[in-house]
């Protein structure tokens, strides 16, 4: 049936894209290793595997969802893969996915991988999507069943390329994330509400976002000089406060104390003249 599916692991986010396939409709084999979490998909109509083996032989499309890339492997050694479009959507690194994917199509089967940029109870739901990369026709072949988990974004030939877009996404959502964690330790040492602060962050760091765009023309251009207003020498001796103030407060500067070391670095070597984004310089290799 090559509308069928089957889906290694059933963790939060390999239950909720099973069930998303099971909501369109599509037949569905489940395996997991702890096999009283294929129950609820039961229920629900999916067949459940009793080994990784019987499930791959089930369906020629397999969406892999397991802990690591280490389980990954463990699992798939045990199966035949031969003739079955493997689809790896474990959160891993590009150096994982280009390793897996020549091993797999070594097995005698196609391979993409993927990058979920959702949490469970987002699949199938508007504003899920998953980022894939591998042989293009691979992916048109089997869109309608990627597209049941939310939306779809096909980044390249490389299969290495979906965990580069996922984790840079990811890099930049965390850098956002502990920096609002520093603000809300900041307002909670002098006892003050994060909850009355939180419009003032959330309104600000809107206000900054144009910073995203600003900033790609220039790291993509290496020209730090465009309608600099505020420039890195300036910007390098304002951050001291940050973490001297962290420290007057009893809060910690460990966070801080690396950044503010970049931005007086940069200007040392003499780009205090230009943009922040300059600073890109010391992160690129
Ligand atoms: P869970 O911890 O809920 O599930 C982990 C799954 O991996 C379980 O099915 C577990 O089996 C299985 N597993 C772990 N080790 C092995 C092993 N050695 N052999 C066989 N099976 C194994 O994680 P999630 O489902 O949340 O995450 C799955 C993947 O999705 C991860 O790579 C995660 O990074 C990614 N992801 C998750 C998101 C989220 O918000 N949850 C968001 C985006 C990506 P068992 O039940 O037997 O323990």
């Amino acid at each position: 049936n090559a509308t069928s599916a089957t889906v290694l692991g059933l963790g939060a986010m390999g239950s909720a894209l099973a069930g998303a396939l099971l909501t369109a409709g599509r037949p569905v084999t489940v395996w997991n290793r702890s096999a009283d979490k294929t129950k609820p998909l039961v229920g629900r109509g999916a067949t459940a595997a009793g080994s990784a083996a019987e499930a791959v032989a089930a369906s020629e499309l397999v969406i892999v969802c397991l802990l690591d890339d280490a389980s990954v492997r463990e699992v798939l050694k045990t199966v035949s893969l031969a003739g079955r479009t493997v689809v790896n959507l474990t959160n891993g690194t590009p150096r994982q996915a280009r390793e897996l994917a020549e091993w797999v199509t070594e097995q005698g089967a196609k391979f993409l991988d993927g990058g979920i940029m959702a949490i469970p109870p987002m699949i199938g739901q508007p504003g899920a999507f998953v980022f894939y990369s591998g042989p293009k026709d691979v992916f048109d072949t089997h869109r309608a069943a990627f597209d049941t988990f939310g939306g779809s974004n096909y980044v390249g030939e490389d299969p290495g390329l979906a965990a580069l877009h996922d984790l840079a996404l990811l890099s930049g959502m965390y850098g956002q994330f502990i920096g609002v964690l520093q603000a809300y330790a900041l307002i909670r040492s002098e006892g003050l509400s994060a909850v009355e602060f939180a419009p003032l962050l959330g309104g600000w760091l809107t206000a900054m976002s144009n910073f995203v765009q600003e900033a790609a023309v220039e790291a993509d251009s290496g020209d730090y000089t465009r309608n600099v207003v505020s420039n890195l020498g300036m910007q390098a001796a304002a951050f001291e406060n940050l973490p001297i103030a962290a420290a007057d407060q009893g809060v910690s500067s460990e966070l801080l104390a690396p950044l503010h070391q970049l931005l007086l670095r940069r200007a040392a070597d003499g780009h205090g003249a230009e943009n922040l984004t300059s600073v890109i310089e010391l992160l690129k290799k």
